[in-house]
């Protein structure tokens, strides 16, 4: 027997039962950040491997065990993005759009990690990224945090989640506390596991974000970054809460919160829930202002955050609200017969040219009149056109309700049908949407 192929370790096929709730996620997203004035931007989805060690880090998970990189057939090293935000920033500088002006972006797409496959971990997820450019103020981070926030409302969510911040300060004020951190460890040393103790010198602020239980009495004792913050970013971080205040939006400052990438500063956030386990960060983001000067030279402020769709689609799942996002069949054409054939597609063309919503399914590669109205019946489409020899002699074609006992059964002449279904879908469309 021939071989049967699978995908790769980690990568999903997003079956149809669940791709109506990804879109209903992409569109309700794309409506709010419309409104708010984003613009799409759409980008490669490999990238040259120097442009994520230079901003992702070179010793972040990341960037140590987890990218997809391969060389190309000129020798060059190219990488799978691991995340969208090195990217956006490259195209942004190599476009002149950081040039004298803002910028309010917004990208989705897949990347990819060659992490352990779990739930809620894949090696190709998805993200919808949220990118803004040129505003250093307290005010866009807000905005962003406002988006997030009108994003789970809208998919009904929002008791389900909650949002924790932080500030990890300037540069020079996380590696004044880097350096006391690393003092506190190391007098701790014995007490840290494995994995924290090869993080000490390479990047001790990961240590705090360890979820190993063995590892809670030592985190919670140790030095807060909040304690440690510069003038600049405890202001920013003043404003920033008072502004969410003013928007109703509720958080928990955690002082241990950081990020996984190098490039953060100053506010952090992350939403978070329990339905999901350990798994449970749905959305991330911060401000990272130094990553366009370590690109380009140039000081531009940067700020976004992405969602991580796949734990989004399984949060919804879980509540069960994916029917809401399919839309019913309104007619099944049922032709039986090599001459009612040949009109079926003619009459089902004329009828989307009159009637561009109608969801009309035509059935194709023949069958009896019984196999073709079980496959009618099986569609869930409100009602079959029928239309068999007679009915061509005739010029007629036969309506049969199908969600009603005894469904009515009328004959039309073709060129009321489309009349007939205007009306019908009407009513129909209203019906259907389950
Ligand atoms: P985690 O702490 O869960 O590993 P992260 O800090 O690595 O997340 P980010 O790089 O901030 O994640 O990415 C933003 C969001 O993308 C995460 O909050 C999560 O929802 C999602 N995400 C990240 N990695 C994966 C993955 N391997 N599979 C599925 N979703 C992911
Ligand atoms: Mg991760």
């Amino acid at each position: 027997m021939a071989k049967q192929f699978q995908a790769i370790r980690g990568m999903n096929d997003i079956l149809p039962v669940e791709s109506g709730l990804w879109r209903l996620i992409e569109n309700t997203f794309h409506d709010i950040l419309t409104v708010y004035d984003y613009r799409e931007i759409r980008l490669p989805i490999v990238e040259k491997t120097e442009l994520f060690k230079r901003s992702i880090g070179e010793v972040t998970d990341i960037v140590e065990k987890e990218m997809y990189t391969f060389s190309d057939r000129n020798g060059d090293s190219i990488t799978l993005r691991p995340e969208g935000t090195a990217g956006c920033v490259r195209a942004c500088i190599e476009h002149g759009l950081l040039h004298n002006q803002n910028q309010r972006l917004w990208y989705s797409g897949p990347m990819f990690r060659y992490e352990k496959p779990q739930k809620g971990r894949y090696r190709q997820f998805h993200q919808i990224g949220v990118e803004a450019y040129g505003m250093p103020g307290p005010d866009i981070d807000a905005e962003l945090i406002c988006i997030s926030a009108r994003l789970w409302q809208r998919l009904d969510i929002s008791k389900s989640v909650t949002l924790q911040i932080n500030s990890l300060g300037s540069n020079a004020a996380r590696s004044a506390y880097r350096e006391h951190l690393i003092s506190y460890f190391t007098a701790r040393y014995t007490e840290m596991d494995e994995e924290s103790k090869r993080r000490l010198h390479t990047n001790p602020l990961r240590i705090l974000d360890s979820k190993n239980p063995t590892m809670v009495a030592l985190l919670s004792e140790a030095p807060s970054l909040i304690e440690h913050l510069d003038l600049e970013s405890i202001e920013h971080f003043e404003i920033l809460k008072t502004l969410l205040n003013g928007a109703g939006v509720r958080y928990k400052i955690n002082p241990r919160l950081v990020r996984g990438l190098d490039y953060y500063c100053k506010t952090v956030f992350e939403w978070g829930t329990e339905t999901l386990g350990a798994q449970g960060a749905v959305c991330a983001g911060g401000r990272y202002d130094g990553l366009v000067r370590q690109l380009s030279g140039k000081t531009v402020s940067g700020v976004g955050f992405a969602i991580g769709l796949e734990r989004l689609v399984s949060m919804l799942a879980d509540k069960q609200t994916s029917t809401g996002t399919m839309l019913g069949l309104h007619a099944y054409l049922i032709a039986v017969g090599d001459i009612a054939n040949g009109h079926g597609l003619a009459l089902a063309e004329r009828l989307r040219d009159q009637l561009p919503d109608l969801r009309l399914r035509m059935n194709c590669s023949g069958g009896s009149f019984k196999s073709q109205f079980r496959r009618a019946d099986n569609s869930g489409a409100q009602l079959a056109l029928i239309l068999g020899e007679n009915e061509v002699y005739t010029g007629m074609v036969t309506v049969k309700l199908l969600r009603k006992v005894d469904g009515e059964q009328i004959r039309l002449p073709l060129d009321r049908v489309a009349e007939y279904l205007r009306i019908a879908i009407g009513t129909l469309s209203i019906a259907t949407e389950i």
